[in-house]
């Protein structure tokens, strides 16, 4: 099988990786020639948008998928008339826009915090009304990693919200204190059989995942629950390959904050800590392959390697761990790599944890 892959950074290279051992070659379309993927994997460069390049990538692939979710939906519609196209655009279409990412969500079932859309100051002012503060005023589209976000405290600062965001379409919506963050990454296939990974616990600094524990310390009721929005959103969609969803556990009880028609940070951890790794259970999907087992081995941990890299030497030495470097020159916010820890039992995890952690520069 040939897949093709929009998009050419760490997930499109680990993608690629884990298609070899199965025989899969995977493609890379990436604006950067040296991108994490090219230096792994056959890679096409080229934009996104450039029709050229995306036949070029139609010709090399029997499927084709994405890796980040910010593809123009009319390059994957593009893609899709010359061949299949796994999960389908709708999927890219509804988590471009936190609007209609927010209304699939309470379509299908999941509770989310209060919001308002906010087109202008007026509709800022009638939502900071209607929803309450504190409140987080959020572009509707182009958002990662905290980016075209303002925490609104005051509603006297509702201009300086307004213009933080860069006074576009954007969505009000209720602060939420919750007591961690938590995430379901599972997998459906073209027949329509589920697989989801164990929930994921997760701790982000400046708006950035830094490190995800799994499996997460939640109980039956969470995980049933997680399962069950997944399955929602999954079956809704028709989807096929691997979805993330980003939860707020608020005493108990999960609202869904977003979700990624892709592969997912707080998933890398399965490349070591479960039977089958969700760039092979993706692969597996969009391939029509059946799904593969998704047990934990043992417990994990995995941290990213933010803008600055460590000594292989140093962590290598921690037991359990286990390095992946990108190929990314370290810049201020980056993510240049990830550390994942396997261990028999939570207490060797944190033990090990707590020797890895001096070791990663910050920044
Ligand atoms: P997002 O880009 O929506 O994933 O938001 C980035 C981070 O901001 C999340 O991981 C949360 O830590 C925080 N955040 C986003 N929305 C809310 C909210 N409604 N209430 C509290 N914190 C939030």
């Amino acid at each position: 099988m040939r897949v093709g892959v929009v998009g050419g950074g760490q997930l499109g290279r680990m993608l690629a990786l884990a298609g070899h051992p199965l025989g899969i070659t995977v493609t890379t379309l990436d604006p950067n020639p040296a991108s994490p993927a090219a230096q792994v994997a056959p890679a096409i460069s080229g934009a996104y948008g450039d029709l050229d390049a995306l036949a070029e990538l139609a010709r090399a692939c029997d499927v084709a998928t994405y890796e980040f979710e910010n593809v123009p939906v009319d390059a994957a519609r593009f893609l899709a008339t010359r061949v299949p196209v796994h999960p389908d655009p709708t999927a890219l279409e509804a988590a471009q826009d936190r609007l209609a990412e927010k209304t699939l969500f309470t379509e299908v079932g999941l509770p989310v915090p209060p919001f308002a859309p906010v087109d202008d100051l007026g509709s800022l002012r009638a939502a900071i009304e209607g929803i309450g503060l504190p409140a987080v005023l959020k572009t509707r589209r182009l958002g990662y990693d905290g980016k075209g976000q303002f925490v609104l405290r005051d509603a006297l600062r509702a201009d300086d919200a307004w213009r933080a965001v860069g006074e576009q379409p954007s969505i009000l919506e209720r602060f939420v204190a919750f007591r961690r963050e938590l995430s379901v990454v599972a997998a459906r296939d073209a027949d329509g059989a589920i697989a989801s990974y164990p929930l994921v616990g997760n701790e982000h600094r400046d708006g950035i995942l830094r490190i995800s524990r799994a499996p997460a310390d939640v109980g039956a009721g969470i995980r049933a629950a997680a399962d069950a929005h997944a399955r929602a959103v999954l079956e809704r969609l028709g989807y096929v390959g691997v979805l993330a969803i980003e939860l707020f556990d608020v005493d108990g009880e999960l609202f869904a904050n977003e979700m990624a028609p892709r592969v997912h940070n707080s998933g890398h951890w399965t490349i070591e800590g479960a039977s089958t790794s969700q760039f092979e259970q993706h692969l597996r999907a969009v391939c029509g392959f059946p799904l593969g087992e998704v047990s934990p081995r043992g417990t994990s941990a995995m941290v990213n390697l933010v803008g600055a890299l460590p000594t292989t030497t140093d962590v290598l030495a921690v037991p359990g761990a286990h390095l992946h470097l990108y190929g990314k020159e370290p810049r201020p916010s980056r993510k240049v790599g990830h550390v994942t820890i396997v261990a028999d039992d939570t207490a060797a995890r944190e033990d090990a944890l707590a020797r890895l952690l001096p070791l990663i520069p910050e920044a």
